[in-house]
């Protein structure tokens, strides 16, 4: 019986971690990953003490930083399940089954699919949801980036350096991310912002070659070799089937991180706290693990 299992290594998980240590409970961390989505930012020019640091510098810069505290990381593990008995959470994940006083959920997003034919089979021989981590490999190549929000205008601005030509595909009439991303993108030689489209296909042979894209009721094709999907993220709160979520499938929080199961708190990306951003799932990350440090002293187990 542990005091405590996190589950999730990205900025709000790995916060908690480095807090929860240094409080000397009694805990583990299980993750897939280590890093979560910082670790495929591109720049990341908002976190504060850092002018200028691209995403795997921060997400090595984390992890540093809790591997001095010999946390114990179960990484590569997922959580399937995560439900209250009397005075115990418990937790499956694909390997074992654990039990605590209280948990954090720190599972942050993963990236929305476009859910057209095509896209399953051509999944990594050209198409990809990363482009921190792939973009190298499309140097001198035709790319398309699917999305006009932060995620596709990072993933350009990270691309229209190392693919000859990119597409963006952006289902609404105009961009939405930031304006100096939008204003950078607009103004790079060899990126072609094509507003008001949509993927209906992906086509190739054993890699992609191209894409069908529906445009003021028309359907075109567009030869390029990777493709790149930017469309949003989704929480990944479906193992917390107990707990309370929003509309969206976040997991509801008060101003204490505490959810609606007892003894089970959350922070990041995963819960309703407006704004997705590294500070603030790295500062809800920290008021989790104090709150869950506080619930444990306040019970007698
Ligand atoms: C392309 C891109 C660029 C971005 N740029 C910026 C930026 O410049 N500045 C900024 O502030 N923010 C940026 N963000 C947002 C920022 O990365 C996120 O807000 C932040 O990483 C959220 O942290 P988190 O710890 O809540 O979740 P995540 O980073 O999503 O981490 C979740 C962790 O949980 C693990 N996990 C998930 N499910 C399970 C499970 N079932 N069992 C066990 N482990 C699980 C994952 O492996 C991962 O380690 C960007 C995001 C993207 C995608």
């Amino acid at each position: 019986m542990l005091e405590l299992i996190i589950v999730g290594a990205g900025p709000a998980g790995i916060t908690a971690g480095v807090y929860a240590a240094r409080k000397r409970m009694d805990f583990l961390v299980i993750s897939g990953d280590i890093g979560g989505q910082t670790a495929w930012s591109g720049d990341v020019e908002n976190y504060t003490g850092y002018q200028f640091v691209t995403g795997p510098e921060l997400a090595a810069k984390f992890e540093e930083h809790m591997r001095r505290y010999r946390i114990d990381v179960r990484e590569g593990e997922l959580v399937r399940e995560l439900s209250r008995s009397q005075d115990a959470v418990t937790l499956t994940t694909d390997k074992a089954r654990y039990e605590a006083r209280t948990a954090i959920i720190a599972s942050g997003k993963r990236s929305r699919e476009l859910g057209v034919p095509g896209e399953k089979e051509f999944k990594n021989k050209g198409l990809t949801y990363c482009a921190t981590c792939d973009g190298p490999l499309f140097s001198g190549k035709d790319v398309a980036v699917i999305g006009g929000g932060n995620s596709a205008l990072d993933a350009t601005l990270q691309l229209m350096n190392i693919a000859r030509r990119v597409h963006v595909i952006n289902a609404a009439s105009a961009l939405t991310g930031d304006a100096v991303m939008r204003e950078k993108a607009e103004a790079a030689g060899n990126v072609a912002i094509l507003n008001g489209s949509s993927v209906t296909q992906v086509y190739g042979e054993k890699m992609v070659q191209g894409l069908e894209i529906s445009r003021g009721g028309k359907k075109e094709r567009l030869a390029v070799q990777g493709i790149f999907v930017e469309i949003g993220l989704i929480p990944n709160s479906e193992f917390a089937q107990g707990v309370a979520r929003n509309e969206y499938g976040e997991i509801k929080v008060n101003s204490r991180n505490e959810t609606s199961m007892e003894g089970v708190f959350a922070a990041g990306d995963v819960t309703d706290v407006p704004e997705k951003q590294i500070i603030i799932a790295a500062g809800e990350g920290s008021k989790a693990a104090l709150s869950a440090f506080r619930y444990l002293a306040q019970h007698k187990f």
